[in-house]
């Protein structure tokens, strides 16, 4: 688990006469293994914020630090951080389970490691009849979970959700939403996810950032967020 600073945050496009400023210092702590949602409209710069604290994106000014330490110094192999996208895109000539291992193949865990690892995402996730399946032979809901497997196995203390439930029907959108709630719970981890519909918001998080134009507008519970006139 891992608490996020962010101090004083500052984006912008561009440079000289084209310089585009996106996001005007924005300050927020928080705090180890809470679940914070960033709502506001679209073009706000919810998406800006959160590549910035994957280390996606340069920071024009300010600091972003997770668990103490400064997003910009630590080695993007080294940073303990998941990303689940919109759009999940599994290899299609692979497993699910070496869609699941890839990644900690390519860094070189031993195979009794990636096996413990991907067992346990199976689990959480209920993946663990469909290992062997690839991924064509799967339905859209159980190829998402898959791609949340990938982010599990990881181990990561710090989670980032960018839309994912945006481009999904209403029944997946429910059940993909439990998921994300029943992962939070279970692996105890810090969760940062972005969307623009207030209800996801609600629904979803313990505290909300409500962003609009760049700043921040807002950061509470959601009764403290939604009660205000
Ligand atoms: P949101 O996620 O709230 O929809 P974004 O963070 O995607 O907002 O975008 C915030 C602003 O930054 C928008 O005005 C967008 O056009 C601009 N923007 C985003 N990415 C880039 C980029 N790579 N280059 C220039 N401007 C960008
Ligand atoms: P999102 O709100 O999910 O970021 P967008 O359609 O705003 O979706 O952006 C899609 C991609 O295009 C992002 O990677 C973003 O960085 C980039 N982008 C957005 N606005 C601009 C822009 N004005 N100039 C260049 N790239 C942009």
């Amino acid at each position: 688990m891992a608490s996020i600073s962010l101090r004083n945050v500052v984006k912008q496009y561009g440079h000289g006469a084209k310089a585009n400023p996106v996001i005007h210092g924005v300050n927020a702590e928080i705090q180890d293994g809470e679940f914070v949602v960033i709502v506001g409209p679209s073009g706000c710069g919810k998406s800006t914020l959160l590549r910035m604290v994957a280390g996606l994106e340069e920071i024009s000014g300010g600091e972003i630090a997770i668990g103490g330490r400064v997003v910009n110094d630590v080695e993007p192999a080294d940073r303990d951080i998941a990303m689940v996208f919109q759009n999940y895109a599994l290899y299609p000539h692979m497993s699910v389970f070496e869609n699941m291992a890839y990644g900690l193949k390519i860094r070189k865990l031993r195979a009794e490691d990636i096996q413990t690892r991907v067992d346990k995402a199976a689990r959480i996730l209920e993946l663990g009849h469909l290992l062997q399946r690839k991924p064509r032979e799967l339905s859209g809901g159980q190829r998402q979970r898959v791609a949340m497997g990938r982010a599990i196995v990881r181990d990561p203390q710090v989670f980032l959700f960018d839309e994912p439930l945006s481009n999904l029907d209403a029944k997946l959108r429910v059940q993909t939403r439990l998921e994300i709630q029943g992962l939070h719970r279970e692996l105890g981890v810090t969760a940062l996810f972005v969307t623009h519909d207030q209800v996801e918001a609600m629904t979803l998080a313990q505290r909300i950032i409500v962003m609009n134009a760049g700043r921040m507008e807002q950061f509470g519970t959601p009764e403290e967020v939604y009660s205000r006139p």
